[in-house]
């Protein structure tokens, strides 16, 4: 049974009531989080108003139900009555009456698309869109998104062949620069699904003629984009097809409107880092290639009472590395994921409670940080907050294995107290090694004998310690935490002089 106190839940910092991305969420009553949600939608009550019927809706009759006491919602072509719904809604009622009475596949894509409604709320499942649905499925090619012209000559292609014992697919991609972690391949149970991701996204999706082994090779022709996913048959047979296309296979879509996909992994370790956060690593099935880029986070998800919540987390290294001479050998096989383990959170909480061997589904990647952003800078500056700190592992990595130019990396990492800084001892290592990179590390809650830098970040702390090296020179400033903190942070930067180029948040 989940620990959740009603009343103190979600509490003020919580998750459910601090907007990603700078999107304001408003507080929820006392009894309407997630879980109180979760609780409802199991009590039996009718939640739609037509007792377990489900219709077909028109245009005309959806358009109706366009108020807050009878609001009904259209979500990538079903129906759902979300007056239930509204207070438990973490971006508030008025952003939900944005979409009432109307199509809100957009709206829910925009802001979370991540999240899966058809899970949270399928007991306010109405119906059907009669005629025809206004917004086609995730992951469909609707004529209206089928690129242009021009776009389509860059639209990838592939082709396969066969030996007695492989089956190779190529894919051309048509770009240049292909590089691992572009290519994205899983196969199981005879479903092979090869995606090639930048800004737009390429599939090829089939249901095999025949079944094939686990473990699945990808090799890159990064120069000429050519990209083979090479399947070993299970049997010395000859295959007359590569099998049946699924509905998205061979689409070229914007990645943003490719729904995600998700691979079960296994839970192998699990290691204290602090007394509340702890490593994870996740082991990859044999048959997926998938590299999570620098900067970039993948979605857990959970079903926890019976509903699906997912939730992103940003993968870390093992370690941090202190011989920067050579870039990282990648080990394609295992997630790292560092994460705080609340005492009242949802999500982490059923985290914790996994076994090691237990399985955890995983999505593709996500996010918009750019290598490009870090590899013309000069100074770095990497300001993070309790596990904001997550995306700069990666970050601070690459930026001290692969970029030449830099001359400082900095991070001012905040904390409440000295229990809660993660990887101390690493990163002061690492400030002993490598002379361009330097740690601060500011306390909150500092105990009596702390001798560093305390408080919160403020305009007076930053103009200390965020200083380009040169009058001129190239500065990137990476802020991730608690979204006031990351607001606060930007708002200051932009008061001290920093211009929006020169600023990167991570948010969801
Ligand atoms: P919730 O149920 O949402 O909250 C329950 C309780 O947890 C609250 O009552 C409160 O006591 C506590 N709580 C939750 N959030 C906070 C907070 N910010 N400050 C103080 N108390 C809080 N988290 C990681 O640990 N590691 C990561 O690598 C990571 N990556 C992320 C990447 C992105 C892009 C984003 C947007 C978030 C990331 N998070 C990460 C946060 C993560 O997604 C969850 O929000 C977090 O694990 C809490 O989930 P929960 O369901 O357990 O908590
Ligand atoms: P925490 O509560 O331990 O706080 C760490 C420090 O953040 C504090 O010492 C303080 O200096 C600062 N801080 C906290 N609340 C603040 C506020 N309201 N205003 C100004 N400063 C504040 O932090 P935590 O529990 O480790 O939370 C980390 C946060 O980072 C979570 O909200 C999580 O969602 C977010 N996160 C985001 C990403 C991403 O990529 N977007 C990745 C990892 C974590």
């Amino acid at each position: 049974m989940l620990n959740v106190p009603p009343q103190a839940f979600p509490a003020p910092s919580s998750q459910q009531r601090v907007a990603a991305g700078g999107r304001a969420k408003v507080p929820l009553k006392p009894g309407r989080s997630l879980m109180d949600w979760i609780r409802l939608t199991k009590s039996g009550r009718d939640l739609t108003g037509l007792k377990g019927r489900l219709i077909e809706v028109t245009e005309d009759e959806l358009a109706k139900h366009n108020k807050k006491e009878d609001c009904w919602i259209c979500i990538r072509g079903f129906v759902y009555n979300v007056t239930p719904y509204m207070e438990y809604h973490p971006g508030g009622e008025d952003e939900l009456m944005k979409a009432a009475g109307a199509d809100g596949t957009d709206l829910f894509d925009q802001v979370h698309r991540w999240v899966n409604y058809e899970s949270m709320l399928k007991e306010c499942l109405v119906g059907r869109m009669a005629v025809k649905p206004i917004a086609a499925p995730k992951g469909m090619l609707p004529e209206k998104k089928v690129l242009g012209a021009s776009a389509r000559d860059l639209t990838p292609s592939y082709d396969w062949f066969q030996t007695d014992s492989l089956i190779t697919i190529v894919i051309y991609t048509k770009q240049k620069d292909m590089n691992a972690e572009l290519v994205i391949v899983d196969c199981e149970d005879k479903r092979l699904r090869g995606e090639i991701v930048d800004d737009h996204s390429y599939l090829v999706e089939v249901d095999l003629d025949h079944a094939v082994q686990e473990d699945v090779a990808v090799n890159i022709a990064e120069k000429v984009g050519k990209v083979e996913i090479i399947l070993k048959k299970k049997d010395n047979i000859h295959w007359k097809m590569l099998g049946q296309a699924l509905e998205s296979h061979n689409t070229f879509i914007k990645r943003t409107e490719r729904g995600l996909f998700y691979r079960k992994c296994k839970l192998v370790s699990k290691t204290e880092v602090t007394h509340d956060t702890k490593l994870l690593c996740l082991m990859l099935p044999r048959s997926t290639h998938l590299c999570v880029p620098v900067g970039q986070h993948i979605y857990l998800k959970q079903t926890i009472a019976g509903t699906e919540v997912v939730k992103p987390y940003t993968p870390v290294l093992p370690f941090l590395p202190l011989d920067f001479k050579e870039p990282p050998r990648h080990d394609g096989a295992h997630l790292y994921l560092m994460i705080k383990m609340y005492s009242c959170g949802l999500f982490t909480q059923a985290l914790d409670h996994l076994q090691i061997g237990d399985y955890i589904s995983v999505s593709n990647p996500e996010g918009n940080f750019k290598k490009s952003q870090v590899q013309t800078s000069e100074d770095l500056f990497l300001l993070a907050a309790g596990t904001g700190f997550t995306p700069m592992v990666k970050l601070l990595n690459f930026a001290l294995t692969e970029v030449g130019c830099l001359r400082t990396v900095r991070l001012i990492f905040f904390n409440k107290t000295e229990d809660d800084i993660l990887w101390r001892n690493q990163l002061e290592q690492l400030a002993l090694k490598d002379e361009r990179f330097e740690v601060q590390f500011i306390l909150s809650q500092p105990a009596k004998d702390w001798v560093g830098k305390q408080g919160k970040i403020s305009s007076s702390l930053l103009s200390e310690c965020v200083k380009r090296s040169r009058k001129d020179s190239k500065v990137l400033i990476c802020i991730c935490g608690p979204t006031p903190f990351t607001e606060q942070g930007v708002q200051y930067l932009k008061d001290l002089g920093y211009s929006q180029e020169e600023i990167h948040t991570f948010t969801a």
